[in-house]
């Protein structure tokens, strides 16, 4: 067989749901959500299979789902994407991220990301035969451009964002956009914006998509997915929207490699689009179970760290008097199997492991089940 990917194994959400489900646990690690989705939008999809959509659709995806899309970006962030020309529907978030970075770096290209880092960027750029180079954030997990702007070299040629970020639950701010526009601008990069999570931000801050920036826009993939923001992470529906020269690039790979994606899904998506009371929700809904989760939390011995957007609350364990020293994957392994609550550790997120005792849990999950987590949790000495 050829070396792709030598050296790596399972991701770290197959491995953490698995030892869940063997040992009963809570699962708090693997993000996704455990209530149902918006019965109204399941009803769509069958609605659409029942109408006869049930062909390929367009190679760029369903048009009234794009014109959707074209027009919420438009809403939201004054960006005139045309739907036609610049919006692409992807099978989610992860085909939208390798399709784009295969778009617009090969060998030789060196690729920042910015550390703790989402576990696909690393592969996508190796795949694609250039070199990932991690930055890392602050130790509060801000976004450091004084790393970024060390770590370019004369081979930099693209940049993933992530905003707002998984695992560390931090938004960007837009002097952060500023300077990305400013870097971006200066030494001729691309920008792969992962904004998966762009309707979970919270305490009333806006969501920085770099498609409020003109001068980013036009270097940039910005990618999401319906996944997160409909509760259907299993559907695997998304979309990139980039201008038209990277629009065109990206699909000259995307005809090849996915095609089309989920006819009736799409569809019903559409159609559910059409309506912005649901998305417009998602942050207050989130909020909620941020705050509820945090509150359980109080009085255990992990620290909370600030959680500004996403699902995901990140916590410090240091302080459990018994296996507070542990590594993050062991730690992560022991809260599993013996108080019964399953969490990503950071370290994953690093090309060189990091040994901060942080852990990630995911709250997209039913009050009932975020009690019971913080029942056992309580248990930590
Ligand atoms: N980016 C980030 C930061 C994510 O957390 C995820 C997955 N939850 C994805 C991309 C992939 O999204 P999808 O499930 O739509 O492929
Ligand atoms: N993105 C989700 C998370 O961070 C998981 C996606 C996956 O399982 N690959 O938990």
């Amino acid at each position: 067989l050829p070396a792709k990917l030598p050296n790596t194994g399972t991701t770290i959400f197959t491995v953490m749901s698995a030892l869940a489900a063997e040992h009963g646990a809570v699962n708090l690690g693997q993000g996704f959500p455990d209530f149902g989705a918006d019965p109204a939008l399941l009803q769509a999809v069958t609605e659409a299979m029942a109408a006869g959509h049930n062909q390929y659709p367009p190679m760029t995806g369903v048009p009234a789902l794009r014109l959707g899309v074209a027009a919420k970006l438009n809403a939201l962030y004054g960006a005139a994407y045309d739907a036609d020309r610049d919006i692409t529907i992807t099978a989610g978030g992860t085909q939208g991220l390798i399709t784009a970075l295969h778009a617009c770096v090969g060998a030789g290209d060196e690729v920042l990301i910015i550390e703790p880092a989402y576990d696909s960027y690393d592969p996508a750029i190796r795949l694609a035969g250039a070199v990932p180079v991690g930055v890392p954030m602050t130790m509060d997990y801000r976004l450091d451009w004084a790393a970024v702007r060390a770590a370019i070299t004369p081979r930099t040629r693209a940049l993933v964002l992530n905003t707002p970020h998984n695992p560390s639950g931090r938004v960007a701010t837009a002097d952060d956009l500023r300077e990305l526009e400013r870097l971006a601008e200066q030494h001729d990069l691309f920008v792969v914006s992962d904004e998966v999570y762009e309707h979970m931000v919270f305490d009333g801050a806006p969501h920085q998509s770099v498609a409020r920036y003109p001068a980013l826009r036009e270097r940039s993939f910005l990618v999401s997915s319906f996944g997160k923001n409909f509760h259907v992470t299993g559907w695997k529906v998304g979309f990139v929207a980039a201008p038209p020269t990277l629009s065109a690039a990206f699909r000259r790979l995307h005809q090849y490699t996915v095609f089309t994606v989920h006819t009736p899904t799409q569809h019903a998506l559409a159609a559910y689009l059409a309506d912005p009371a649901p998305w417009q929700a998602l942050s207050a809904f989130y909020q909620a179970k941020r705050d509820a989760f945090r509150a359980a939390l109080d009085g255990t011995p992990l620290k909370l760290l600030p959680c500004e957007g996403t699902y995901f609350q990140t916590v410090d364990y240091r302080a459990v008097s018994t296996h507070g020293a542990l590594p993050e994957l062991d730690f992560a392994r022991w809260l599993t199997t013996e108080i019964g609550v399953a969490a990503i550790p950071l370290s994953v997120f690093y090309q060189q492991p990091q040994q901060r005792g942080h852990v990630r849990f995911c709250f997209a999950k039913r009050d009932d089940t975020l009690a019971e987590a913080a029942q056992r949790l309580a248990r930590l000495g």
